[in-house]
């Protein structure tokens, strides 16, 4: 993976937003929620991490982890802040957050800001992931609410389950996109359109290997 070292923030270092996912396939609502965070966060560049065998998702069929990786590649090719990391799926062993957040802001001298975007709702659920509390002193969260998802539950749960979350978690609000990977697999799986809900390149790629063209 090719980095561009680009502007920096105050200490020197740079702002590295990075956004974890099955990615099977990514869509729309992903790349649209990266270059919101770029933006707004001012990050120099934002990685894409597949997930290679994801912790939560390990009994559910997922897409070989090549065919994701080469998905998120073709879709964020036209972007020079984006980029694709293969750490995730070049590990036999299931990989957890922390060891992706270490992978990227660990080792680097000036320490890279870490930016992680993830799902609000997912967000939390932090307490149950991996070395939490490292990871919160680690990076800073971007929770991005999805559609349909309430704020005042966001707030409330994060006030009750875990207040100190409240100092490095940013609440980014998206363009309404409903779209899901899940939506997407089903509409091909029904021989739907799915023209617009991702990058051309990915259709074409998931038309070509016959993705998803049987149920899970
Ligand atoms: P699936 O339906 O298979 O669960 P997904 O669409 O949720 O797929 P993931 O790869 O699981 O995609 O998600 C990666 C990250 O992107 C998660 O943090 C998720 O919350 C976020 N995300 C997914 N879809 C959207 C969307 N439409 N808008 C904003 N964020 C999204
Ligand atoms: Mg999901």
């Amino acid at each position: 993976m090719l980095l561009a070292a680009t502007k920096k923030n105050k200490t020197g270092s740079l702002n590295i937003g990075v956004m974890g996912g099955t990615f099977d396939p990514i869509h729309m609502g992903h790349l649209v929620t990266a270059e919101e965070a770029r933006q707004q966060f001012d990050l120099d560049y934002v990685v894409f991490v597949p997930a290679g065998v994801p912790p939560h998702k390990e009994k559910e069929a997922i897409s070989l982890p090549e065919h994701r990786y080469l998905m998120t590649s073709l879709a964020v090719m036209s972007n020079p802040s984006f980029f694709v990391s293969r750490v995730e799926i070049d590990q036999e062993a299931p990989t957890y957050t922390i060891d992706t957040v270490r992978h990227f802001s660990c080792g680097k001298e000036p320490q890279p800001e870490v930016f992680f975007i993830t799902g609000a709702d997912a967000i939390l659920e932090i307490f149950t992931w991996k070395d939490y509390e490292e990871l919160l002193r680690l990076c800073t969260f971007i929770a991005v609410s999805r559609p349909g998802y309430s704020l005042d539950h966001f707030h409330e749960t994060m006030e009750r389950t875990c207040p100190e979350m409240r100092h490095n978690v940013h609440l980014l609000e998206i363009p309404a996109l409903a779209v899901s990977s899940t939506f997407i697999r089903e509409r091909v799986t029904l021989s739907k359109t799915i023209k617009y809900l991702t990058p051309e390149p990915v259709e074409q790629y998931i038309k070509k290997h016959e993705l998803y063209l049987t149920d899970r």
